[in-house]
């Protein structure tokens, strides 16, 4: 019996989405905020829709990433307990900002934040590319 995930926002439960083998997702029983294991944000991009029960929040009007502004504090991974969350900036889309940990590799997204990562079609990495592609070839 293993303790269940707590979240690293609002320290709610987290609880495992069944179903999915191969990616091992959590999901905020409070915020919604979801954590991913290493790669499963990239294995569960077509169940964005289904597992993130938020809606992606548009920046705000003038919004951007400034460094120098003090910075947030500092979360805990849920996975690895002790382990302080770096907080990114998703390259691609800017205004997503998410959690990483440097020691498991896993991912916080705020509810809303997954959603609004996968879409992001026009600007897919070669590796989602490839993915997709062997997704696509294993459905036929
Ligand atoms: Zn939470
Ligand atoms: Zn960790």
């Amino acid at each position: 019996m293993t303790t269940p995930m707590q979240c690293p926002k609002c320290h709610a439960t987290m609880q495992m989405l069944e179903g999915y083998e191969e990616a091992v997702v959590h999901r905020c029983e409070g915020c919604r905020g979801m954590w991913f294991e290493i790669m499963a944000h990239e294995q569960l991009r077509e169940d964005a829709a289904r597992i993130d029960l938020g809606e992606p929040v548009a920046p705000a009007e003038g919004e951007y990433f400034d460094p120098t502004a003090p910075a947030p504090a500092t979360l805990l991974c849920p996975a690895c307990d002790h382990y302080p969350l770096i907080h990114m900036v998703d390259p691609h889309q800017p205004h997503i900002r998410f959690e990483s940990c440097k020691y498991c590799y896993g991912r916080f997204y705020d509810a809303g934040e997954f959603k609004d990562f996968v879409d992001d079609s026009e600007y897919d990495s070669a590796f989602d590319k490839l993915l997709k592609k062997v997704s696509a070839a294993l459905a036929e």
